[in-house]
């Protein structure tokens, strides 16, 4: 099977100043869509990515960015797109878009993010071999909650292997039959993590959210391609602190020990070393194996806030981005298969759903 090998794909997003920061001095200059310099009276930085995206980019223009990578799922690659930065840079903003709590983006509109756009576009795209399904969940303090479960009763779910892929137990794999539907879910998700911020403390931004769309085609056998979704927790801490106390290892994995083993994988596969990934470290580096260093078109966006008084994480994210341009994963696609008998019971119920419709 022909696979090709290519770099993950590194872009920037750039939020605009907020209504309450009114003392702004532009320390962020973009020269062409791929270079970006800061600069303040301590630092001067130039660097390049696969794209830059201004504090003027729409949230379309970052779909269409991405837009490629998601269409591949249909023909059988794996894809996973990041987003990564500090809190209140605009991670949630580019991923889901704003406006959920009041089911605004159920229809398209400027303020959708890349999620709700995709699933418009894949649904748009008539095939009557393709179906999808999903699965919403959080990592949170290395415990894993399923976001479509009753956040009152969700409880830690385990990560397990069987023939080397791994996936959870418990976890709902929901099947889909429309957009709607889709976005319904993906509302409900979001409504549920709410729920569990609110009773966390406000901890929301320690915490990783994934939303996963299964694509399903059925033409000559059975194809599963993977797209996942990550709002990664704010990065500020761990850089902050990495920095003041590198020699307290320990310490720092305990404040997310997913995001510190995140930066551990990366640097290690930029560093072109194959063999001592530290995947098993962590549960999103588990979780995400594939997206990292295996069979995934992956795409990270690295958001970085323009104010100045942030200038020290937004250099870190900028590191962390410099490092995961070196990655290089090999890509496949997925062969169709035969089904497994968890798929074979997903399509029966996919077959009873479409026969009760026609009742
Ligand atoms: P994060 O998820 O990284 O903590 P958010 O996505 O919640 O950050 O963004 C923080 C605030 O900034 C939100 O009010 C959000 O709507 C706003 N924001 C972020 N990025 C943009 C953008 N590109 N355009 C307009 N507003 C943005
Ligand atoms: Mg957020």
């Amino acid at each position: 099977m022909d696979s090709q090998e290519e770099h993950i794909k590194v872009s920037i997003r750039v939020r605009p100043f907020l209504s309450y920061n009114n003392y702004h001095p532009q320390i962020i200059r973009i020269d062409d869509e791929k270079t970006i310099h800061i600069d303040d009276s301590e630092h001067t930085i130039t660097s390049h990515y696969d794209k830059i995206f201004s504090q003027n980019s729409s949230q379309k223009d970052v779909f269409d960015f991405v837009c490629p990578s998601v269409l591949q799922t249909l023909e059988g690659f794996n894809a996973t797109i990041f987003a990564y930065g500090q809190t209140g840079s605009g991670k949630t903003h580019t991923i889901f878009g704003v406006g959920w709590e009041n089911n605004e983006l159920f229809t398209e509109n400027s303020n959708q993010g890349i999620i709700p756009r995709a699933i418009s576009k894949l649904f748009s795209i008539e095939n009557e071999y393709i179906s999808f399904n999903l699965n919403f969940l959080q990592i949170y303090n290395e415990h894993l909650y399923d976001l479509l479960s009753d956040p009152a009763r969700a409880k830690s779910l385990r990560i397990r292997e069987y023939k080397s892929e791994i996936f959870i137990d418990g976890l709902e794999e929901t099947s889909i039959s429309s957009a709607n539907e889709c976005m319904l879910l993906l509302s409900e998700g979001i409504k549920n993590r709410a729920v569990r911020q609110t009773r966390l403390n406000n901890q929301s931004s320690r915490s990783h959210s994934i939303f996963q769309l299964y694509v399903i085609n059925k033409k000559g056998g059975f194809r599963r391609s993977k797209l996942s979704f990550c709002d990664l927790a704010g990065c500020e801490r761990y850089d902050k602190e990495y920095e003041m106390n590198n020699g307290h290892i320990n310490e720092l994995k305990n404040i997310n020990k997913s995001l510190s083993t995140l930066g551990m994988v990366i640097h290690a596969l930029a560093s072109g070393n194959k063999e001592h990934i530290p995947y098993r470290d962590s549960k999103l580096t588990r979780l995400l194996q594939d997206s990292l260093g295996g069979n995934t078109k992956t795409i990270l966006i690295a958001t970085i806030s323009p104010q100045i008084e942030h200038v020290d994480t937004t250099i870190n994210t900028l590191i962390f981005a410099d490092r995961a341009k070196e990655i290089m994963v090999r890509v496949k696609r997925n062969e169709p298969a035969a089904m497994n008998s968890t798929e074979i019971i997903i399509n029966l119920q996919q077959e009873i759903e479409k026969l009760k419709s026609l009742l």
